[in-house]
């Protein structure tokens, strides 16, 4: 999936579906956040055409873009949802999903997120731990429930990804030891508030090739069948997420080639009974959406020109925290002005404050650029810094708009703060 089709120039203004940016940033202001909803259901279709036919569950990775009107989108399209927090939870509930069809992952679980995520009635506790197994099954235990668990367990495969995205090695803080995963699904059997479902592990993300998933698969599915030789049964195998999308010129996996071969894999060792699960979140929404941010000023130096935009780290934090790539595009067309090269940065009081090097643009100060491929852990990276209130997010659908989440004011970015009070002076 390219971001093409749904972000594309018409007469030299590039336009969100049927509608022109311009139009946008002059309704709702910049930076802005635009989605394109047939870019959203495209990615989800590629996963369902994938799938068809077989048992297996598409869990969306809700911490890659939570908003509630693509959540809502994705639950209306049949989606399961893959949460990290109880906050997640809160937001998927509220957006109508199924608690039947939520995993919850992450290694940090606390008790209050346990205790809502068992009173809600997952399908499934992602366990990371020894540590966390016992408190879940204190925890359900004391609540009178039995709670779904799946071992997160760490493989041990180089994802060859970027290191801050890597999450299947030894070293990563991840997951149970493959090898030490069979000792806790013993004590997890031995257990009457657990009841054993699944396994899982997560690679790491912007995964490029299938053959870290298939070394994954491989091992996982030599855990279960060991498993099965003690008489603990599995009803299903969750693979992660981690797919990547194209950012510059990437040629990452369709959905297809990964689950072809690993429905083929499950048949072959005769294991066709295991329900197979994904948790893919960049590859939902990260080519459906856009930055949309305005050049405040152009500044050029002895070694460097800069193109100041109203965007920064706060609104998309990739490019500080991973050096990550996205493509720039001016969304009107400048056949008179001569291109230069420009690193594309924001206002904020940090070198790391950049969202492009090195770019050659034909722009003029005031105009609008398109930061690509910003859909996934944008908006929801984002953060204050700087007491700069959060961009707005629209959702567009043909020549519809709407907007999903309106620009945080002044007065929200203190509303919740307070000053001590100072009649009580010390003497
Ligand atoms: C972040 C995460 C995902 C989604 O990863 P993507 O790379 O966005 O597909 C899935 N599962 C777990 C456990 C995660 O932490």
């Amino acid at each position: 999936m390219t971001t093409a089709s749904y972000f594309s120039a018409r007469d030299g203004i590039l336009h969100a579906e049927d509608i022109p940016l311009p139009e946008l940033a002059e309704r709702h202001g910049t930076p802005l956040y635009v989605y394109s909803r047939a870019a959203l259901r495209a990615a989800w279709q590629a996963y369902a055409d994938a799938i068809a036919g077989r048992d297996a569950l598409v869990c969306y990775g809700v911490k890659a873009n939570s908003n509630l009107a693509v959540l809502h989108e994705f639950q209306r399209l049949g989606a399961g949802f893959d949460i990290v927090s109880g906050g997640e939870l809160a937001r998927v509930l509220a957006a109508g999903a199924s608690p039947k069809r939520v995993v919850f992952s992450g290694v940090g679980k606390q008790a209050w997120e346990i205790r809502q995520a068992l009173a809600a009635g997952i399908k499934c506790f992602n366990v990371e731990s020894a540590a966390e197994l016992e408190r879940l099954a204190d925890i359900a235990q004391e609540m009178g429930v039995r709670a779904p668990v799946s071992l997160r367990v760490n493989p041990d495969v180089d994802a060859h990804t970027h290191p801050y995205i890597s999450t299947g090695l030894k070293e990563n803080k991840f997951g149970v030891d493959i090898h030490k995963a069979p000792a806790l699904y013993r004590q997890a059997r031995q257990h009457p508030a657990l009841e054993i479902v699944g396994v899982d592990c997560h690679i790491g993300s912007q995964i490029t090739e299938i053959s870290p998933y298939l070394d994954a698969l491989d091992k996982l599915l030599t855990l279960i069948e060991g498993l099965a030789d003690e008489g603990i049964t599995l009803r299903h195998l969750d693979l992660g997420g981690g797919l990547g999308i194209r950012y510059t010129d990437e040629t990452p996996p369709h959905p297809a080639d990964l689950l072809n071969p690993v429905f083929a894999a499950l048949h072959q060792r005769g294991l066709h009974h295991l329900q197979v699960i994904l948790e893919p979140g960049r590859s939902l929404v990260g080519n459906a959406g856009i930055l949309l941010t305005r050049v405040e000023y152009l500044k050029r130096t002895e070694v460097r020109n800069f193109a100041i935009v109203d965007a920064a780290m706060n609104d998309l934090m990739r490019p500080a925290l991973y050096e990550a790539w996205h493509g720039v595009v001016p969304v009107e067309t400048r056949a008179q002005v001569a291109p230069e090269t420009y690193d594309v940065v924001g206002p904020i009081c940090e070198s790391g404050d950049w969202l492009a090097r090195e770019r050659a643009l034909a722009i003029e100060q005031g105009d609008l650029l398109a930061i690509q491929s910003a859909g996934a852990y944008g908006f929801s990276m984002a953060s204050q810094y700087n007491s700069r209130p959060r961009a707005a997010e629209v959702l567009v659908d043909g020549q519809d708009a709407w907007l999903i989440r309106p620009r945080e004011s002044i007065h929200d970015l203190f509303a919740q703060e307070r000053v001590p009070h100072r009649d009580k002076v010390s003497s």
